[in-house]
């Protein structure tokens, strides 16, 4: 294993009360005396610690020597600025779960496939016989593993979903293996600009020493001293749809093979391997129309991957809130394959100026407009383009509503 720095000293103040903070707190309270603080309602279960809500935390700063930053804080933050200027230390949750897990450690980051290929990464690694702990968006956050509790299997690798928000509050992380899956347009509402985000991102090698590996698409020069391997797409066995999943699955098997997994059971992982719910999700065929649930796309990039992954006769859903940015990169696509495009959410008046589209104002009618209007052989596709908070709690409530529209 490599040597970890010790863990910043306490008290420690957590920000943001979520899963990510909620799974911090409780894996630091056996290290020292822990405050949470959260603007609203926590979400989840604070029984463990002492929660304050509806506060921004600036009051109990006099209390702790470390702030543990939820990925969903931004760093203007009062609280996080005047950490900052009192010289308090300021870490995230995967910093901190990484310095008190032994494990060898697999870092997935990128605007999109990232969910997709981490749990690739744990087909493979579970049709190689080695164990595997996949954290991220779809099952546990990674505090969660660490924490005393849940005391993870050393002996298992551990592969992790890095968002930018993660990354951006990292230190000394630095995973024996870290895969850059692309950089595209989103979340410019919080980090300002393409190159901040992209920053952030590029955070995941900066550690890497030179018995590290770098996975990277073809002809990108990563920071750090990690051996770098490049991916590129290509023709696999899969049962995934889309170029897109191509590209994941080169990046997991890049990233496997560079680690030593036998090349058998990265096939294996990959021919097996279903999918993950909310993307590019078969729902249902209903006279002779196939449905499905593309609801985690919630950028540009992310649904024109999708519309791609369809000759034609698309009939698609695109809409939700508004995070600035464009999404004049979905006409071309729209105009070649879509039969239909429906429109909901905030954003609706701007994609039907850009895109193009009828505006029908909620999934409910778009589902039904679609129905109405799809031809056998065509495919209704829930693919937004946008996040879900103007109408949803998240893509999943909006991806798991789409179901029940479909199959009612
Ligand atoms: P993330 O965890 O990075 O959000 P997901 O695997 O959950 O990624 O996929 C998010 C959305 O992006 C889905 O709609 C999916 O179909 C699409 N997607 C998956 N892989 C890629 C890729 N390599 N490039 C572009 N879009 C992708």
């Amino acid at each position: 294993m490599k040597p970890r720095p010790a863990l910043p000293p306490g008290p420690y103040l957590v920000v943001g009360l979520a899963r990510s903070g909620i799974a911090a707190a409780e894996m630091l309270t056996p290290y020292g005396e822990v405050i949470g603080a959260d603007s609203g309602e926590p979400r989840g279960d604070t029984a463990g610690f002492e929660a304050h809500d509806h506060t921004d935390g600036l009051e109990l700063l006099d209390r702790v020597q470390t702030v543990v930053k939820s990925p969903g804080v931004p760093k203007e933050a009062p609280v996080i600025a005047a950490a900052h200027e009192r010289g308090l230390g300021v870490v995230g949750e995967l910093e901190l779960a990484w310095r008190l897990m032994p494990n060898e450690f697999v870092a997935v980051t990128g605007t999109n496939g990232k969910t997709t290929t981490v749990e690739l990464l744990g087909e493979i690694h579970r049709a190689a016989g080695i164990p595997v702990l996949v954290a991220g968006n779809v099952g546990t956050a990674l505090a969660s593993l660490a924490s005393l509790a849940g005391r993870a299997d050393p002996a298992a690798v551990v592969v992790c979903e890095c968002s930018s928000f993660q990354l951006e509050d990292t230190e000394h992380f630095a995973p024996e293996c870290a895969v850059l899956l692309n950089v595209a347009e989103d979340h410019l509402d919080r980090h300002g600009t393409l190159e901040d985000y992209r920053a952030a991102k590029l955070r995941v090698f900066a550690n890497q020493g030179p018995d590290d590996v770098a996975v990277v698409p073809g002809g990108f020069d990563p920071p750090g001293q990690g051996r770098v391997v490049g991916f590129d797409a290509g023709a696999w066995e899969l049962r995934l749809r889309g170029a897109h999943n191509h590209e994941n699955a080169m990046a997991a098997t890049a990233a496997a093979l560079a680690r030593g997994v036998p090349a058998e059971a990265v096939q294996r992982g990959l021919a097996e391997f279903p999918g993950v719910e909310h993307r590019l999700e078969e729902v249902a065929e209903r006279g002779g129309v196939l449905y499905v649930n593309d609801s985690k796309a919630t950028n540009p990039a992310s649904a024109r991957v999708a519309v791609e992954a369809f000759a034609g006769g698309i009939h698609l859903i695109l809409g939700g809130s508004l995070k600035g940015g464009s999404y004049e990169e979905l006409r071309a696509p729209v105009r070649e394959r879509a039969a239909g495009v429906y429109l909901i959410g905030e954003a609706a008046e701007r994609l039907r100026e850009e895109v193009g589209g009828e505006v029908v104002g909620d999934l409910a009618s778009a589902v039904e407009a679609a129905r109405v209007a799809a031809a056998p052989g065509d495919v209704v596709l829930l693919s937004p383009a946008c996040a879900s908070f103007d109408q949803y709690e998240n893509f999943e409530a909006r991806g798991r509503h789409f179901k029940e529209l479909v199959l009612a």
